[in-house]
């Protein structure tokens, strides 16, 4: 699929180059996952894959079998490591302008820690 064209100089690729540091939570050969520097929840983690997509669609139509499936099993691990699990977390994936991504590449919040509230549009 076409029409993701993929900034190597976003702040993700950064991190990811180790160009600029992280607090890393979680790390295999396709996952990357480390502390929000903004963190709006006590647990607020970014999930990324390694592999350089723009967004949540462009990872879903161009990531590979492994790609994919790491993604989500680190997801799993993640909540399970920070204790998550018995009282639940939200994950948001912000894509493009109408969700007002501001790092294009693609990453999934996990919030959590309290009660998140309710999904709150800003309309
Ligand atoms: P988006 O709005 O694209 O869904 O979310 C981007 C997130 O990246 C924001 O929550 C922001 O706080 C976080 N962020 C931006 N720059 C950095 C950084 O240099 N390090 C870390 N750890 N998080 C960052």
């Amino acid at each position: 699929m076409t029409g993701f064209i993929y900034d190597n100089q976003n702040i993700f690729a950064k991190i990811l180059r180790g160009e600029i540091p992280n607090d890393t939570v979680y790390e295999d050969d396709y996952v990357l996952a480390f502390r929000d520097i903004t963190p709006k929840a006590p647990v607020h983690i970014l999930v990324i894959p390694k592999g350089a997509y723009v967004s949540i669609d462009d990872f879903g139509a161009n990531g590979s079998a492994e790609e994919v499936a790491a993604f989500y099993s680190a997801l799993a691990k993640i909540a399970a490591q920070e204790g998550l699990q018995q009282n639940g977390f939200r994950c948001i994936a912000n894509t493009g302008e109408h969700s007002g991504q501001e790092v294009p590449h693609f990453h999934m919040h996990i919030l959590g820690g309290r009660p998140v509230g309710p999904l709150v549009l800003e309309l």
